[in-house]
């Protein structure tokens, strides 16, 4: 059966795409929910009305007056969230859990900019730093400032959040002053266009201050001018497409990447079996194999272990997988869905295939039966591989399989865990098990230089800490190297990249009067 095709909202009004556009489907049952096109629409009429109005509309406000726009879009999220989960069942495929963690997830980040943002009041720029005096005389001083930018924000999205991708972007983007037009990936953009359509039917934010545009990516790129920003979030190929676009290299567009990675978990040397330490890896690796089927892009990868743990490690990790059921997440029995599509399922089984020359199966949960989904679902069961000869691989230190697959490697001393981990080229994030906070300190400095987030946790934070994998607004997100290069969030530091930064040297009297309309941030 043929579906309709979901209408993009593009300068100001909704507009359907011409054709018969590319089909979304339910990854467990295989049936087609919606399609996307955007043939035909005017993406250059779309940008310049986002530009002009939806930017000046924004920027006549102050950082509170967004803040409360903020606070009104959670509340029309919050009164249709069954909707988003019923969405996310069937265009993700994931238990009512995982879909929690991209709609709730959203939800919390933008609940905590509306707040956060509430605290700069009335100011309409960003005072960066103190004053600094430029001659003898203190008369003539330079003050640092940061102004929202006058172009759009346009957001290039991955399929693993189509709710949490849009939000944690659109937040500090439209707290900024920065209007907003979204990408959606084509496998799973039903969810971020009806968002966008229920905050829009709302009528909260201005006209052009958010933009939907679903389906083929052609063109959008060419609309960026010099003030535009780009946040890609996807593959480390299409990232390589952005990067050389002409709107980056020759405009210099800002532009932030967040790409694969090869997130680590690292269990301190003085861990014994039965310690805690020991414990809080097991638990952590499982959770973040099977959250979201493996399809986060700080999922834990690579675990490192003091080699004579490593088939205790093996044991207990494989024996948490082993509790995972598998199948259609409609089934109350079920811990963990589907892949997003059958591309994806193809290309985790492609890299596992890839990952197996160089490690073998210590667990594979592909033995026991899907519940109430077919073997031609999306669905894929937890697979934890191993090597004993971790320094010598290859593969493992660079393919990313994005699904519910991770590889446990031994090492024989601390500084050769650190050089292992680095062989990642840069991640997103590193969790470190240690019940000894003098290692956790001297591990988080080792690593921070590669990692956009340590994740240090000890016995004390066990039932306190925010997970390996999950993204919290108050902290960086983003890493070095292949990770992309990109930082977002990290509470108010995420709105420097709508802004500009501008040092205005003038007399003491002039950069009063500046300073009357600005806020230095409470980082
Ligand atoms: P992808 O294939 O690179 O697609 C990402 C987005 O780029 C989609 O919206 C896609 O549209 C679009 N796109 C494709 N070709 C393009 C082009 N030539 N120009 C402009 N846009 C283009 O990535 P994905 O498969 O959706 O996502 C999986 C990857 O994302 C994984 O590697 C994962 O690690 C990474 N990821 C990273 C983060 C992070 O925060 N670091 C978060 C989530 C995911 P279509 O869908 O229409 O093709």
């Amino acid at each position: 059966m043929t579906t309709t095709l979901l209408p993009n909202f593009i300068a100001g009004r909704w507009q359907t795409g011409n054709g018969t556009g590319t089909p979304l489907f339910d990854p467990v049952l295989g049936t087609e929910l919606a399609r996307v096109s955007n043939a035909g629409i005017d993406l250059a009429e779309g940008f310049a009305f986002a530009r002009e109005h939806g930017g000046a509309a924004l920027r006549a406000l102050s950082y509170g007056q967004r803040a409360s726009l903020l606070a009104q879009i959670v509340d029309v999220l919050q009164a249709n969230r069954d909707d988003y989960y019923a969405i996310a069942t069937a265009n993700s495929g994931t238990v009512a859990r995982d879909s929690g963690v991209d709609i709730d997830g959203a939800i919390f980040t933008l609940g905590y900019y509306a707040k956060q943002g509430q605290a700069l009041g009335d100011a309409k720029l960003l005072l960066d730093g103190q004053r600094i005096r430029m001659a003898k005389d203190p008369a003539f001083q330079t003050q640092h400032i940061q102004v929202p930018t006058q172009g759009v924000a346009l957001f290039i999205n991955a399929f693993n959040f189509p709710s949490w991708g849009l939000w944690e972007k659109a937040a500090p983007a439209l707290l900024s002053g920065v209007p907003v037009i979204v990408k959606p990936a084509t496998a799973t953009a039903w969810l971020t266009q009806r968002m966008v359509k229920d905050v829009v039917d709302a009528g909260i934010l201005p006209a052009g201050a958010l933009s939907v545009v679903c389906g083929s990516s052609n063109g959008l790129m060419d609309q960026l001018q010099p003030f535009d920003v780009v946040s890609f979030t996807g593959s480390a190929e299409t990232a390589k497409i952005i990067r050389s676009h002409r709107a980056v290299s020759e405009l210099s567009v800002r532009c932030n990447i967040e790409a694969d990675s090869l997130n680590s978990a690292l269990l301190a040397p003085s861990a014994t079996e039965g310690s805690e330490a020991f414990q809080l890896l097991v638990n952590e690796v499982a959770r973040e194999m099977t959250v979201k089927s493996g399809q986060k892009c700080t999922a834990i990868r690579r675990i490192f272990v003091p080699r004579a743990l490593y088939a205790a490690a093996a044991q207990a990790i494989g024996a948490k997988l082993a509790k995972t059921t598998v199948g259609n997440p409609r089934n109350e029995t079920v811990r963990m869905g589907a892949l997003v599509s059958q591309e994806q399922k193809t290309s985790v089984l492609a890299g596992l295939t890839q990952l197996k020359t160089e490690a073998s199966v210590l667990y594979d949960g592909n033995a026991q039966p899907l519940v109430d989904a077919g073997a031609d679902s999306a669905c894929v069961a937890p697979v934890l591989l191993g090597t004993e000869t971790p320094m010598t691989a290859q593969v493992l230190h660079a393919v990313e399989v994005f699904g519910p697959v991770s590889t446990l490697m031994p090492y024989d001393s601390i500084d050769e865990a650190y050089a292992m981990v680095r062989r990642g080229e840069g991640s997103l994030v590193c969790s470190v098990y240690s019940e000894d906070p003098v290692f956790t300190a001297q591990a988080s400095v080792a690593l921070a230089s590669s990692h956009g987030r340590v994740h240090a946790i000890s016995p004390d934070v066990a039932t306190l800490h925010s997970g390996h994998g999950n993204v919290m607004p108050m902290s960086l997100h983003g890493g070095p190297g292949r990770a992309g290069g990109g930082e977002e969030l990290g509470g108010l530091r995420a709105l420097n990249f709508y802004h500009r930064r501008s040092a205005v040297q003038g007399s003491s009297l002039a950069l009063d009067a500046l300073a009357a309309q600005g806020v230095s941030l409470p980082l």
